[in-house]
């Protein structure tokens, strides 16, 4: 993982000192903000009698993050617990193999701009912190299509009735935060299929002529039905079943609030609650639910955000 180029790290009044005691060469202390909010689910500590403990140091992939990005943020010291703060989400920390971390999705509608995140930690001794770092989304330029339809097809397509009731049923999913680390750093974020590249994740699309709208929830990636259908990273499965949109589609959980989605299969071979290793199939390549052709779409969610997949697997997200 690199280190932020643009690092902004700003402690909390009460651990200004720790930070400059530390830098100092001095003897560092506790990190302590009495101030900060009690975190949801975790006991308030009675009285500290404990050994000081040096403030945790925040390893972000990446400091800027264009919309639809997402960031990964480690926690690196004797660190318990915690969340992560920014704009109006929580992402809550969550126990890796060498530190605590968490997947930052920004969402393609987020405000570009510099914004604040909050780093709250729990320490092993029982007190908190609050760590602040700046970040900066920038915008992303989403490609605009204009796509012709048959009309029956469009009508079903953008039924808000079906869209709602899908979406409504995929964010219960998107939205459960499993405490447990289930991908493998060693296995690289891999391409679910080959094939050619159809439609970009956030692609705003005109349809028939309307007004371009929205944002296309995946990639598109066209390939031959049958094709082997990858699962991106080791998890387990959420979802395995049909949906009147996306047909065919199964759902892994990575752990820690991170999900990938592959959609319009002809079939899976996977069932709900099944763990799957990196690259293992999860199913066959089809035109299932409402599809014009063979292809995979392949979603990906973190922290309850759609984010763009491809950056998983490019290396733009610097991790
Ligand atoms: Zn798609």
């Amino acid at each position: 993982m690199a280190l932020s180029r643009r690092r902004f790290l700003v402690l909390a009044p009460a651990s200004v000192a720790a930070l400059l005691a530390a830098c100092s060469g001095s003897k560092p202390t506790q990190v302590v903000v009495k101030s900060a909010p009690p975190l949801q689910g975790t006991p308030t500590p009675t009285q500290d009698t404990s050994e000081p403990i040096p403030p945790p140091e925040i390893d972000l992939s990446e400091d800027t993050i264009p919309q639809a990005g997402t960031a990964l943020l480690s926690l690196v010291g004797q660190v318990t617990g915690g969340q992560v703060k920014l704009l109006d989400r929580v992402y809550p920390l969550t126990q890796g193999s060498r530190s605590i971390y968490a997947f930052i999705g920004i969402d393609a509608e987020d405000p570009p701009g510099d914004h604040r995140m909050d780093v709250e930690f729990i320490l092993e001794n029982g007190s908190r912190g609050v760590l602040q770092e700046q970040v900066t989304i920038i915008h992303t330029q989403w490609p605009i299509d204009a796509v012709t339809l048959p009309t029956a097809f469009l009508a079903q397509l953008l039924d808000p009735a079906t869209t709602g009731r899908e979406e409504g049923f995929l964010k219960t999913i998107y939205s459960v935060y499993t405490p447990q680390k289930l991908w493998k750093s060693e296995e690289a974020w891999r391409l679910p299929v080959n094939g050619i590249l159809t439609t970009r994740f956030g692609e705003v699309r005109s349809y028939n002529g309307s007004e371009p709208s929205g944002h296309h929830s995946g990639t598109d990636i066209g390939a031959d039905a049958g094709d082997p259908v990858l699962a991106t990273n080791s998890g387990r499965v959420a979802m395995a079943r049909q949906l009147e949109l996306r047909g065919n589609m199964v759902i892994i959980d990575h752990g820690g609030g991170l999900f990938s989605g592959y959609a319009h299969m002809r079939s899976f071979s996977v069932a709900e609650g099944q763990m799957v290793a990196a690259g293992e199939t999860v199913g066959e390549v089809g035109t299932s639910g409402l599809s014009t052709g063979a292809h995979l779409h392949w979603e990906m969610s973190a922290g309850g955000v759609l984010v763009d997949a491809l950056r998983f697997t490019d290396g733009s997200n610097g991790f």
